[in-house]
């Protein structure tokens, strides 16, 4: 009698996880039906976080210090341990800070960098890393297509030339600018660009597809008075913009001169709304 409720108690438990295991499982599929790009508020610097359908994760890169770890901890289940793609826009502290802590804890399975380098501490424990770690490197150049698959990709749009290498002090406008492209929705990416590269977009002799225009416009240098031109924003036409500012930063950013020429879009800033979440099914999109 004994040995059959055992049985009995065996088959049930393993249905019940079996049901629960299902669950898990729509819920996941559920919620990768979407696009979906984080804008974290990491306080004063850029990360954005962006994972496909079909689950791919790219990280956009990771603020100035160890907030990012708190974000992807949040974002990602404690199992999943690993990040497609990496993206660093260019190597200043608030853009790379955090990213060398993502590449120490998490397998990376690529970087994409314009491979600009820098004669600095925090540049050099960078690259120890990547050795360490043994991760591949991809140069980003304009023209380049990178297929994200579920029908996404992200164009490369800048820089215009293979910069790998080359010491730049001031490299704000090596920034990496990308389009991320998903059906009839688009994101633009900006780094820390400023306005002789947004012309040099605008006035391009080689445009993506579709223009810039693109329906939510990452705002390139944390809105500093340095970017965001009328004809760039023009240009760009988009329906949502984000600032990734810090509150209170000691820079002034985001400028007035940059919110005025915004006053007709929606904008949100990081610092002051926090994280900012868009979902995208590759035709319409939802903020939240
Ligand atoms: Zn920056």
């Amino acid at each position: 009698m004994s040995i059959l409720k055992n049985k009995l108690f065996r088959i049930l438990a393993i249905a019940f996880a079996i049901l629960i295991l299902a669950w898990v499982w729509v819920f996941i599929e559920e919620k990768q039906e979407f696009l979906e790009i984080d804008f974290y508020d990491v306080g004063q610097g850029d990360a954005i976080f962006i994972e496909t359908p079909k689950g791919k994760q790219i990280l956009v890169d990771g603020g100035p210090d160890l907030t990012i770890l708190e974000k992807l901890g949040r974002e990602l289940p404690f199992w999943d341990r690993y990040i497609d793609l990496v993206i660093l826009t260019h190597p200043e502290h608030d853009h790379i800070g955090g990213l060398i802590e993502v590449i120490k804890r998490y397998k990376v399975g690529g970087i994409l960098t314009t491979g600009v380098v820098r004669d600095t501490a925090e540049y050099r424990k960078w690259q120890r890393i990547i050795e360490q770690e043994n991760i591949p490197i991809y140069i980003a150049q304009a023209g380049k297509v990178i297929d994200l698959g579920s029908n996404i990709k992200l164009v490369i749009l800048h820089p215009f030339e293979n910069l790998s290498g080359q010491e730049i002090k001031k490299a704000n406008n090596t920034s990496i600018v990308a389009q991320l492209v998903y059906g009839d929705f688009e994101v633009l990416l900006t780094g820390d660009i400023e306005k002789k590269v947004e012309k040099a977009l605008v006035n391009s002799a080689n445009p993506p597809a579709g223009g810039l225009e693109s329906d939510i416009l990452k705002i390139p240098h944390h809105g500093s008075k340095t970017s965001s031109t009328k004809n760039f924003i023009q240009a760009v036409n988009p329906i949502i913009a984000i600032i990734q500012a810090g509150k209170d930063n000691p820079y002034g950013h985001p400028h007035q001169s940059v919110l005025d020429t915004l006053s007709d879009i929606t904008t949100f800033i990081t610092g002051r709304d926090g994280d900012v979440e868009i979902l995208s099914d590759g035709v319409r999109f939802q903020v939240r």
